[in-house]
């Protein structure tokens, strides 16, 4: 298993002075270290030992899990160790790939929705992401959590357009 943080914090939830930091500087989340210690638990029942976990982006009633190995690993046979992980967290799970485009992966992520373009936009008070996403019906995670977790993910503010 790979976690942004060391394995043992992961999987005792107790965080080393190193992994503190990182929580400090937010590098991970409180929610974050929730979602690598329910996967962490998981071990001695599926293999896991291939299992990598980059992000995890909270969508509100979707946590999409970002990883850069191979996502099967952590979605398992029919889907059982991402429902696993799923009603120990309360939320759906997702698990994706990071593709080395972020326009890739968000259009993964909003799927079946569809990314036309991120163009960067400059304002008085600093850079936005504008995500521009066809008009449909097919977006399932709300506006607002959208925002948020494309904030964490591009690290600045966004805006949404749909055309
Ligand atoms: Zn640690």
């Amino acid at each position: 298993m790979q976690f942004p943080i060391c394995n043992d914090c992961a999987k005792t939830g107790v965080l080393c002075p190193k992994c503190a930091d990182k929580l400090k500087n937010k590098e991970v989340s409180e929610f974050e270290i929730q979602v690598f210690n329910a996967i962490a638990s998981l071990e001695s029942k599926y293999n896991l030992s291939e299992a990598n976990v980059d992000r995890v982006v909270d969508f509100g009633t979707i946590a999409v899990v970002l990883t850069k190995g191979n996502p099967g690993v952590l979605i398992g046979k029919g889907g059982t160790i991402a429902n696993e992980i799923s009603a120990m967290i309360g939320k759906r799970v997702r698990v994706i790939k990071i593709l080395p485009d972020v326009k890739k992966t968000i259009q993964e992520i909003i799927s079946p929705a569809f990314l036309l373009g991120i163009n960067e936009v400059y304002k008085r008070d600093g850079k936005y992401f504008k995500l521009r996403i066809k008009k449909s019906k097919n977006l399932i995670i709300p506006e607002t959590d959208l925002k948020n977790a494309f904030s964490t993910l591009l690290g600045g503010s966004i805006i949404l357009s749909f055309e």
